[in-house]
């Protein structure tokens, strides 16, 4: 029976959905807009099948055509990233980066990161995290002045504590990062390295990041930010050892069986990743941020590190409004058209629920087929919405143009 009919409570709220992503401007920076390949192989009958273990070593019968997809999807993940091996069953990033940790690391052992605060993931040591809970997290941090990573702070942790593990890769931060460097100062120390490429991954793919290859030991990511696949994670090595540690984390260590549907739609998106135009679609992506980064500057608002090197940048309000914080420009956005999400600056005063910064990112504008000619429009309306965002009928008024702006911009079909 028809999902309409079956359930037209549901049915009718999905629909509510696609017009709202249809008719909305998408720039949280870690989303974006699936191919309808893509989306197909996610609502397939795969859905249906156990196939615990690994291609050819599973514990279930009927296995044969998820060993063929599995297969596929390792064997193009590890293309994408010029890499000798890939496990593609994590759920989610955050599951992805607790098997990595598991594969690298003893319950106890300490490694250091970048904290939730300032740019940094929850799965990378945040208290409440089973990254804290299992292992000793301790932080490097920002250089103050130019809100860049401070290798002399990274060097300096490390050489202190002399960390089983040091990792880089970051949730909002707009630069480039320098994986030659920290894999200097792991070598110095002893220490794996470990990138959470989560957010840039599409970019690495794209020849638009530097690869994290050869000097991580142990690369994670997420599939469906930049690199426009399903939600879910994907784990990357080029030693064998780590291989055999991260499959056994992985299954059994954290999961059973893996979402199969899942997997098939990340060999999908990772096909799609692989052809010319998707080099081109990344291209794009960092032409716009630049352009948009451009604009909101051009109307008076501080941009964390002065700019961007990739697909995201934060927005500091205190310059264009000391009053401004990030909650309530996040919900004036959301009235006029505009999707993002309240971000911690570096040292920000206020409380991560208040917040004095906005993160952007131009993924999924990009994927829709706006080009850096329409980001001044972009950043005008985030201009006129961030004035009017006290003004209810104003803010729907430019919801309507929003919307207009969007029919020219189709989502993929
Ligand atoms: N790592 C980084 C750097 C992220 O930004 C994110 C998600 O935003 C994750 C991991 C976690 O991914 P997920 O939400 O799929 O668990």
């Amino acid at each position: 029976m028809k999902l309409s009919q079956s359930d037209p409570q549901i049915f009718q709220l999905i629909q509510k959905e696609e017009k709202r992503q249809a008719s909305t401007l998408e720039l949280i920076a870690s989303e974006n807009h699936v191919s309808p390949a893509v989306m197909e192989a996610a609502g397939s009958c795969l859905t249906n099948k156990y196939a615990e273990g690994y291609p050819a070593a599973r514990y279930y019968q009927g296995c044969g055509n998820y060993d063929e997809i599995e297969t596929l999807a390792i064997e193009r993940a590890k293309e994408m990233f010029s890499c000798k091996f890939a496990n593609v069953q994590p759920h989610s990033g955050a599951s992805a980066n607790l098997a990595a940790f598991w594969a690298m690391m003893q319950p106890g052992d300490t490694f250091i990161s970048l904290n939730l605060a300032s740019g940094g993931h929850l799965s990378h040591g945040m208290k409440l995290n089973a990254s804290a809970k299992f292992y000793q997290p301790a932080h490097y941090e920002l250089d103050p002045k130019t809100e860049l990573i401070d290798f002399d702070s990274v060097r300096a942790k490390a050489r202190e504590l002399k960390p089983k593990m040091i990792l880089c890769g970051y949730s909002a931060y707009p630069r480039i990062i320098d994986f030659k460097k920290f894999r200097e100062i792991a070598d110095e120390v002893g220490a794996l390295l470990m990138a959470d490429i989560a957010h840039i991954a599409g970019l690495v793919v794209g020849g638009e990041h530097p690869s994290p290859f050869p000097y991580a030991h142990v690369v994670t990511t997420t599939t469906h930010k930049t690199l426009r696949g399903p939600r879910g994670g994907l784990i990357l090595t080029n030693d064998e050892e780590l291989a055999k540690q991260i499959n056994r984390a992985v299954f059994p260590g954290l999961q059973g069986g893996p979402l199969m549907h899942i997997i098939a739609a990340k060999a999908v998106a990772f096909g799609e990743a692989l052809k010319p135009e998707y080099k081109a679609y990344i291209q794009q992506v960092v032409k716009n941020a630049k352009a948009l980064a451009e604009a909101l500057k051009a109307r008076g608002y501080r941009l964390v590190s002065g700019g961007t090197d990739n697909h995201l940048m934060l927005l500091d309000l205190r310059a264009k409004d000391p009053d401004l914080t990030g909650a309530e420009v996040a919900l004036a956005l959301e009235k006029g058209g505009i999707v993002a999400n309240m971000n911690g600056i570096p040292n920000d005063p206020r409380p991560p629920k208040v917040t004095s910064g906005i993160r952007l990112g131009t993924p999924a504008i990009t994927t829709r087929g706006l080009k850096e000619a329409d980001m001044a429009t972009v950043a005008d309306i985030i201009d006129r919405v961030i004035g009017a965002r006290k003004d209810d009928a104003a803010l729907a008024k430019i919801r309507e143009e929003v919307a207009a702006l969007c029919e020219r911009f189709p989502m993929p079909h």
